[in-house]
């Protein structure tokens, strides 16, 4: 008899993975959209949102230094206020100011508002959210693919050989990892991503800094990034979260530690804020510091587009 996966935190453990040969992808929305965030901005995009994160980021936009507690503030007011007992569907979630702006999809108190779904399901979900139901368009465009969270690299990697080699998903030709760039690649995974994948990959990683209230010894992860790396044919940048000056020399030491270890690749820089009226306040700014300096800006697209929305 097979044993059950353990869930830690309402996500599988590697070991889980293993013992357990038919999992169900577990996420807690997939939507179409255009990518928002760095070096793909504008380019129409399937977002497959996974559950689960091994970080909390629970100071972005809070003051600098708080002590790390087990929520967020504004999270431990919903869920005292039993928001995720009443709230019927995950698009019904309010947005938070502070915090991991995708609070749902980390904290397993929410884990109820979530999918879970087979490859099949899965693909199905993902083609019908493409304007020709396919991934390639009759006019030779083609709908990327993100795989974000949540951390999208946890043992849901496991599943994704399985969802990129459906006979669905064959004219698939770009795929994103959007990373916090702690989690190694699983042995097969990287060779199939070597060797076997017939789309470009890239990987979107995002360190982060101390702002996020998690700390540099578990976020910066140069032997991470390198194992990335080691996939020769995929593409690499980083994108960091920053709010000011203070971020901005911290960003120069993360990639001094990854130059170190023979990581050299594009960075951009993003302004805090998942929601737009803290977006709008260090957008200018983040512009100005990423010039000075020589990094590249990145916006965050979407909140200008569409506003304070799940889905988007
Ligand atoms: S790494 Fe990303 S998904 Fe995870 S807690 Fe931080 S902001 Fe949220």
């Amino acid at each position: 008899m097979i044993e059950a996966p353990v869930f830690e935190k309402g996500y599988p453990s590697h070991d889980a993975v293993n013992r357990k040969p038919a999992m169900k992808l577990r996420y807690s929305e997939a939507f179409y959209s255009v990518q928002g965030e760095g070096a793909y901005v504008g380019v129409p995009s399937v977002f497959l949102r996974t559950y689960g994160c091994n970080f909390r980021c629970q100071n972005f936009g809070l003051p600098r230094g708080r002590e790390k507690t087990r929520y967020n503030p504004e999270v431990e007011k919903l869920i005292n206020d039993k928001v995720h007992e009443t709230t019927k569907t995950f698009e019904d979630l309010p947005l938070v100011f502070t915090g991991c702006d995708t609070y749902a999809s980390i904290y397993p108190e929410f884990k109820d508002l979530v999918m879970d779904k087979t490859i099949d399901e899965v693909v199905d979900h993902l083609l019908s959210l493409t304007p020709e139901g396919k991934w390639t368009m009759d006019n030779g465009q083609d709908v990327h693919l993100i795989l974000t969270g949540g951390e999208p690299l946890l043992a849901w990697q496991r599943l994704y050989i399985e969802l990129f080699e459906h006979p669905r998903m064959k004219d698939l030709r770009n795929v994103t990892f959007e990373t916090n760039t702690t989690q190694f690649l699983h042995t097969e995974f990287a060779d199939y991503l070597k060797n076997r994948a017939r789309f470009k990959t890239t990987f979107s990683c995002s360190p982060k800094l101390s702002v996020s209230g998690e700390s540099w010894t578990d976020a910066i992860k140069p032997d991470v990034a390198a194992n990335y790396r080691s996939v020769l044919n995929a593409d690499m940048y980083f994108k960091f979260v920053v709010a000011d000056s203070i971020d901005v020399e911290e960003v120069d030491r993360a990639v001094e530690a990854y130059r170190a270890n023979g990581i050299n690749c594009p960075v951009y820089l993003m302004p805090m804020g998942g929601r737009t009226e803290g977006y709008n306040l260090t957008v200018q700014e983040v512009a100005k510091l990423a010039m000075a300096k020589g990094y590249r800006f990145t916006p965050r697209l979407h909140i200008s587009l569409f506003g304070n929305a799940w889905g988007t």
